[in-house]
């Protein structure tokens, strides 16, 4: 998928591929793997009729509609139809790239477009100003003025998403980057030297689970390195629609990784790995396509990692919980990572494991889908949670932020005893 010429009426400027909307045979495997099309029961919000409207609009046979622009925004990116699919559509990307195609048909006004803008093109690549942003944040949590609004109902006048959010962020902490120191030795016989991706929401919503990565993967015997100049995925960029922001980031964070000497570049955000993945293709036209293929095989989540690497379990200490496993979409369907955290959770003592129904249906985070989409985000996370009370656990675990974050939020609104963990978190606690 890459800038070409015209193709139909899509514009040149980052256009899907022809070949990605023609391989649809309509077969319908996918239909009941799509949360969207299960809320609707509407064909054009389902995978298959998803890949029609863009192929109609590849053929000129329709003009990029208000209707294919919100089935772009509308879609997940969940890509459980990718998994489904037996010819390989990719249904779930093709609408990200429809998602910068509608930003061009249909520009956002001033204010909204100066906003997007500066979020995307200078907030998130600029570490040291996400960072700092966050700071009004930590300060309304601290000096107690959130218990006053929320309290006072305010949030209640606004639109739902704001007060949403608000409830949904954690106790803030002083993000992790800047306090990592930037070579952390091994614990014990060194078995290896990796980097280290440290995702923007990781370091600013749940510092402490990135801390446990780093300790966990220390003491299991490898060097972690963090380079500080690291940016953004740029995950956040593609589900905006903002493709070319997305390929500077990918650039700079290619070339600093790349001139590390580490065996394997680890990360603890299922979003951010599938994202870095993803670089090979996003940089095709830029050549360079053994460093590409070289970066993209080091590119590694971190229960990926351990379970090739084989976790020592020797002196893990027993944690007497049950537990079941929510499995990130972006791990599972965008990577194929699905075994790996199940056999680290069941390889650590004392654990009782209870698999769930659905465990790789969608929680309803998606990015920024859980804001936009309040209602259907809501009515897909009520089937996520009643999935996880039958299993009867102490503990849920995870592997993505955004995952983390809105069951989190929803285990709480529904008053139900649950845990939301990160994997690093508990090897970390079995780590003692
Ligand atoms: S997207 Fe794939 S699974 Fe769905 S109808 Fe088309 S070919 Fe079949
Ligand atoms: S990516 Fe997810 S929401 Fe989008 S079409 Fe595929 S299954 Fe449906």
């Amino acid at each position: 998928m890459a800038d070409k010429e015209k193709l139909g009426n899509f514009t040149p400027e980052n256009a899907p591929e022809y070949e990605d909307v023609l391989q649809c045979m309509r077969c319908g495997f996918c239909l009941p793997t799509c949360p969207t099309f299960a809320l609707t029961g509407r064909e054009r919000s389902s995978p298959r009729g998803r890949v029609s409207l863009a192929r109609a609009v590849a053929e000129g046979k329709l003009e990029f509609t208000e209707a294919v622009k919100e089935e772009a925004f509308f879609c997940l990116d969940c890509r459980a139809c990718t998994t489904a699919c037996p010819s390989g559509v990719r249904a779930g990307e093709v609408m990200e790239i429809c998602r910068s195609q509608a930003h061009q048909f249909f520009p956002l006004k001033h204010v909204s477009k100066s906003f997007r803008e500066f979020v995307l093109q200078k907030m998130l690549p600029n570490p040291d100003l996400l960072e700092t942003s966050m700071l009004p944040a930590r300060l309304y949590q601290k000096l107690g003025i959130q218990w006053l609004v929320r309290h006072s109902q305010l949030l209640k006048l606004g639109p739902e998403w704001v007060d949403k959010a608000e409830r949904m962020i954690p106790e803030l902490h002083p993000p992790l980057r800047p306090q990592l120191a930037d070579v952390i030795p091994a614990e014990g016989e060194q078995r290896g030297r990796v980097a280290f991706f440290l995702g923007c929401i990781m370091t600013l919503m749940y510092p402490e689970v990135s801390r446990q990565t780093v300790r966990v993967l220390t003491h299991q015997g490898f060097e972690v390195v963090t380079p500080k100049e690291q940016k953004c995925c740029g995950a956040p960029h593609l589900t905006e629609g903002d493709r070319d922001t997305t390929k500077l980031i990918a650039q700079h964070n290619l070339d600093l990784f790349m001139a590390l000497d580490v065996d394997a570049i680890v990360t603890d955000c299922a979003g951010c790995g599938a994202a870095l993945k993803e670089y090979e293709e996003l940089l095709e036209e830029a050549g360079e396509h053994d460093k590409l293929a070289t970066f993209r095989a080091k590119i590694k989540d971190v229960s990926e990692f351990l379970a090739e690497q084989g976790l020592r379990t020797e002196g893990l200490k027993p944690v007497k919980k049950i537990v079941t496993y929510h499995e990130p979409c972006h791990l599972c369907h965008a990577q194929g990572i699905s075994k790996q955290p199940r056999e680290l959770i069941k390889a650590i003592p004392g654990i009782v494991y209870r698999e769930m129904e659905e465990a790789s249906w969608c929680c309803g985070s998606a990015a920024t889908f859980s804001l936009k989409y309040t209602t259907e985000s809501q009515q897909i996370l009520n089937r996520k949670l009643e999935n996880i009370r039958a299993t009867g656990a102490e503990l849920l675990v995870t592997a993505n932020p955004g995952c983390h974050l809105q069951l989190a939020w929803g285990l709480k609104q529904a008053g139900m005893i649950q845990e939301v963990v990160h994997i690093t978190e508990l090897l970390g606690i079995a780590t003692g």
